[in-house]
């Protein structure tokens, strides 16, 4: 039948219809990349090493997830059935409230938070309940304890938390899971690497303790997609009733053993950032620009109105920025990832250029 002979079309599920819709502005990104929180460089040279041997017949198999499950487990200092790797930690939010949100359940968010729990939250039939942080965006522990009810079924925190790069101390972590022990309590550690504090070594201990970590950060290997999930066996083996055995494909199972074990290349690269960071800190202070504290490879600045000229104004610069301006709390910041300090380097340059144009223009206002 002809392509439009019928009106008749299939509609998809109420609940997919009121889904929350994200589109990152991905595309035409050959420039500096400060806008998605990667490495802004290249993965271990012992990575790619592993990448160049790949043979064509390798590709012909279905990916043996098992004993990289192992050995990232060993690495982690946790047993197998305790870990589950995922398609990146997109993924692992994905199925964590597949496997525990339903209808009646509500999430828990500190806001601004990282946009993905809200957009997979809307998938599920459970309620968002958001707590929104004050203007200096710290972690807002005590009304998200206020805010915890029978119903809280997962609570979700990234630390360091994204777009504000504030941190939550362990203990405030451990409250809130001692304090809703229905609800899973999902750590995201994506940034960790660059704050340097973890549950992990909880993992098993804290019975609805959940921690996620990334590849797509200080690894640098935000290509091949790749994450994981951490927590009690009893609790991960229903997240693993959901998992698809073959997400995680064969070339991110073959490059993670030494993506893990290649610790100076890693090391080397979150030293980097952090020196690049108090430098660029110093830069954004010189030149009058507000920022949060960071604890993470990114700053939160304020631009004010002009946001949107200001991110035109570094592209055209050379240098790709992020508008965190629909974040809640966020009016008027921008997100700015850090990378070496070569890079950080031009990037003041550009930095520096756009704020005088844009006082400039005030100014002739
Ligand atoms: N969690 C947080 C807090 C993030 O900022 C990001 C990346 N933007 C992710 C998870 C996604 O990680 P992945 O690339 O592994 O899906």
């Amino acid at each position: 039948m002809a392509e439009g002979a019928s009106t008749l079309i299939p509609t998809p599920r109420a609940r997919v219809q009121a889904m929350m819709e994200y589109h990152p502005p991905l595309g035409s990104r050959d420039a500096l990349r400060l806008d998605f929180n990667e490495n802004t460089l290249e993965c271990s040279p012992k990575v790619r090493e592993v990448l160049s041997q790949i043979s064509a017949g390798s590709l012909t198999r279905y990916p043996e997830r098992e004993p990289v499950e192992a050995i990232v487990a060993g690495h982690l200092g946790l047993r197998a059935e305790q870990v589950a790797l995922t398609n990146g930690v997109d993924e692992a939010i994905h199925l964590l409230f597949e496997t525990f949100l339903e209808a009646g359940d509500e999430l828990l968010l500190p806001v601004p938070t990282y946009t993905m729990y809200q957009v997979y939250a809307s998938a599920t039939d459970a309620r968002v309940i958001t707590v929104q942080a004050d203007a200096d965006l710290a972690f807002p522990f005590a009304r998200l304890l206020d805010a915890i009810a029978p119903q809280t079924k997962v609570i979700a925190i990234a630390n360091p938390n994204s777009p504000s790069g504030s941190v939550a101390s362990r203990e405030q972590l451990l409250e809130l899971a001692r304090r809703a022990p229905q609800a899973v309590l999902l750590v995201d550690e994506a940034y960790f690497h660059f704050h340097g504090e973890t549950l992990m070594y909880l993992v098993g201990a804290v019975p609805n303790l959940v921690v996620a970590r990334t590849f797509s950060k200080a690894y640098g290997l935000a290509g091949l997609r790749v994450g994981l999930l951490a927590g009690p066996a009893e609790l991960m083996r229903w997240v693993r009733r959901v998992l698809s055995p073959y997400s995680v494909n064969s070339l991110a199972l073959a490059c993670l053993p030494v993506a893990m074990a290649d610790t100076a290349y890693l090391d080397w690269y979150v030293g980097e950032v952090l020196a690049a960071r108090s430098e660029f800190e110093g830069a954004l202070d010189a030149a009058g620009v507000r920022r949060w504290p960071s604890r993470t490879n990114f700053v939160l600045v304020e631009i004010g109105a002009r946001h949107k000229e200001f991110v035109r104004l570094m592209r055209a610069a050379g240098v790709l920025v992020r508008d965190r301006s629909s974040d809640p709390g966020c009016d008027g910041r921008v997100r700015i990832t850090i990378g070496t300090r070569e890079q950080m380097r031009k990037a003041v340059v550009a930095l520096n250029e756009t704020m005088f144009a844009l006082r400039a223009e005030g100014e002739a206002q």
